[in-house]
């Protein structure tokens, strides 16, 4: 018999405050709801804190939709329920890719065993909807799948007209709203999406590992007509119809029975997740749509002012940036982990290295959920200014704080 002599202590994580670009401080209250107690899956108080959820996060994403629910798992987990139920192999998919989290979604789709098209824009752009509106035209797909808030570029690619062009050429039109839904805004059912999902741990304020998702009565008919010519399919013992990979845990169509009025057996919902998920709706709720995006913006707006006043780059097309996280560049001299590393050790405070081209060359600082706040803002700023201080940057003394201090006073 083997003893663990060794057990380590009870988990006692260290303070810190996560201005990277997700996961993030939860709210406390979130926090809080997590540690709540279990009931059981069909308890009533379960199937009511459910609804209650539903409700609130049709309000997060400004819709109506009957099929608003959670997938159990991280963000990537709403994406791959979403794109596995909405194409089926071989059927072209367009994928515009601005960032990191474009070949993603190519990625997933291409498991999916569609034929997927992509087309890219440089890192630090967005695609005017005239240029979406070609490709389709050129490719003919049966789904669009478009990332809104892209943080490897921090842009965020607007959606405002691309429903509408889908429409117009029979396109569902899916997007990963993980990085921006809560503190950008996002009209799922003005903007005519067909299905979005997203994630906790970045402006909702919450841990990873829930993926909200809501999907349009047409994308959910599209879900359940080819599950129904499937069983069809699967009757007659066709060899090639069940040649592809499905998923049982992420069908859209059975999480949808699951949570909908027949509550019809599926997975465990992952209790102590759905609290939490409930709470970030509830924040948003109480707060108001409207005022938590406009709290991200000015948080948003005092961060680029303070960096800026810091004699800081910021990167990308600025007009297109999210509100909730900034990419500056890294000045020359200035060796980008270890100042990281200064700012973790010395301040507790972490922020975002980067990916693919942007890797050492840009940091990324996000203002996002709980932390899109005055003092997190300030706090951030001042420790940044000293560790470039100590790696030879000139940054202006108080130069950072005192902008994002401008910031928040010229908007009170
Ligand atoms: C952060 C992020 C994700 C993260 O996916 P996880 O599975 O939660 O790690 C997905 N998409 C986008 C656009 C993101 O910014």
């Amino acid at each position: 018999m083997t003893v663990l002599t060794d057990v380590p202590g009870p988990i006692d994580p260290p303070h810190r405050l996560l201005m990277g670009p997700g996961p993030v401080d939860a709210y406390p209250g979130v926090l809080r709801a997590m540690s709540a107690r279990l009931v059981g899956q069909y308890d009533p108080f379960m199937t009511e804190a459910m609804t209650q959820t539903q409700a609130l996060f049709r309000n997060v994403w400004s819709s109506t939709a009957d099929a608003c629910v959670l997938v159990d798992g991280t963000s990537r987990a709403g994406i791959e329920a979403a794109v596995l139920s909405l194409v089926r192999p071989g059927e072209r998919v367009l994928v515009p890719i601005f960032g990191r989290f474009g070949h993603l979604l190519a990625e997933i789709a291409e498991r999916a065993m569609a034929e997927v098209h992509t087309i890219e824009t440089a890192w630090g752009q967005v695609f005017a909807p005239s240029a979406i509106e070609e490709a389709i035209t050129r490719v003919r797909p049966t789904l669009l799948a478009l990332v809104q808030g892209d943080t490897s570029t921090t842009m965020l690619q607007p959606l405002e007209e691309i429903g509408e062009i889908c429409r117009r050429h029979g396109v569902l039109f899916y997007s990963d709203a993980t990085a921006s839904l809560g503190g950008n805004p996002f009209e799922a059912d003005a903007w005519g999406l067909d299905a979005a999902t997203a994630g906790l741990q970045k402006c909702l304020g919450g841990p990873s590992g829930s993926s909200p998702l809501v999907m349009s009565d047409r994308a959910v008919e599209v879900v359940r007509s080819r599950a129904r010519i499937e069983a069809g399919i699967r009757e007659e013992g066709d060899p090639v119809a069940v040649d592809f990979i499905r998923s049982n845990y992420l069908d859209v169509g059975m999480i949808l029975d699951y949570w909908g009025p027949r509550r019809l057996n599926h997975h465990t919902e992952a209790t102590s997740m759905l609290y939490a998920a409930r709470e970030c709706a509830r924040v948003i709720a109480l707060e108001g749509r409207d005022a938590v995006i406009a709290r991200h913006a000015l948080a948003g707006e005092a961060m680029l002012a303070g960096v800026r006043a810091l004699g800081l780059t910021v990167f990308g097309d600025v007009a297109h940036k999210m509100s909730n996280v900034v990419a500056v560049e890294i000045p020359d001299g200035v060796p980008g982990d270890v100042a990281r590393a200064a700012l973790l050790t010395d301040f507790g405070i972490e922020i975002g290295t980067s990916f693919g081209p942007l890797h050492g060359r840009v940091w990324r600082i996000g203002t996002m959920g709980y932390n899109a706040r005055q003092d997190a803002v300030v706090t951030t700023l001042a420790a940044l200014e000293q560790v470039l201080r100590r790696f030879g940057f000139a940054a202006p003394a108080g130069g950072g704080v005192e902008a994002a201090t401008d910031t928040y006073r010229g908007a009170a």
